[in-house]
């Protein structure tokens, strides 16, 4: 999978979690944090459920968005919210089953990633995304962001379509 070179020539520690299949890689001396793959994950498997520690009704940098009105929720286990977000991502959060699947094949050792915009309408802080993928869509702000072209070859929540459905029906409105 496609790094941003830069990244690759810092140095990181190695901090185990509680499932032995993953490990979180944390840069040095930035401290940022990637979740890693310490296994094979075929793409479509299952690779584990989740629920949430907190629900909240704004977002921030680590909620996820699981639905139209305003609900965000903390991910547990808490290491998922380690997962980055990639323009060519390899799992998903799905909020329907609540179960995070893989979207691709993941080998060991790859950086778990997700597409911010297939959870989140408009997110709290924007950023520049360096994922170093062909179609990186570089300012990432949610899927409100970006038009239905981009967004339809990416898995998407629920509320995310509905949202897309009204946005479409604005838009017709207003012409
Ligand atoms: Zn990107």
């Amino acid at each position: 999978m496609a790094t941003n070179p830069f990244l690759e020539t810092l140095s990181f520690v190695v901090i185990d979690i509680e499932d032995p299949r993953f490990e979180i890689h944390e840069l040095q001396p930035d401290g940022h944090r990637a979740l890693f793959a310490k296994t094979h994950f075929q793409a479509g498997a299952v690779i584990r459920s989740f629920g949430s520690s907190q629900t909240m009704t704004q977002p921030d940098r680590y909620t996820v968005q699981t639905a139209a009105a305003d609900r965000h929720i903390i991910l547990d286990p808490e290491f998922l919210l380690y997962i980055n977000h990639n323009c060519r991502p390899n799992v998903f959060f799905d909020l329907r089953t609540m179960q995070l699947r893989a979207v691709a094949p993941i080998h060991e050792g790859d950086e778990l990633t997700f597409f911010y915009p297939s959870t989140e309408w408009s997110m709290s802080e924007a950023f520049d995304c360096h994922c170093g993928s062909a179609h990186c869509l570089g300012r990432i702000q949610g899927a409100a962001h970006l038009d239905d072209d981009t967004l339809k070859s990416y898995d998407l929540s629920d509320h995310i379509k509905d949202l897309l459905w009204l946005r479409k029906l604005e838009q017709r409105k207003a012409r």
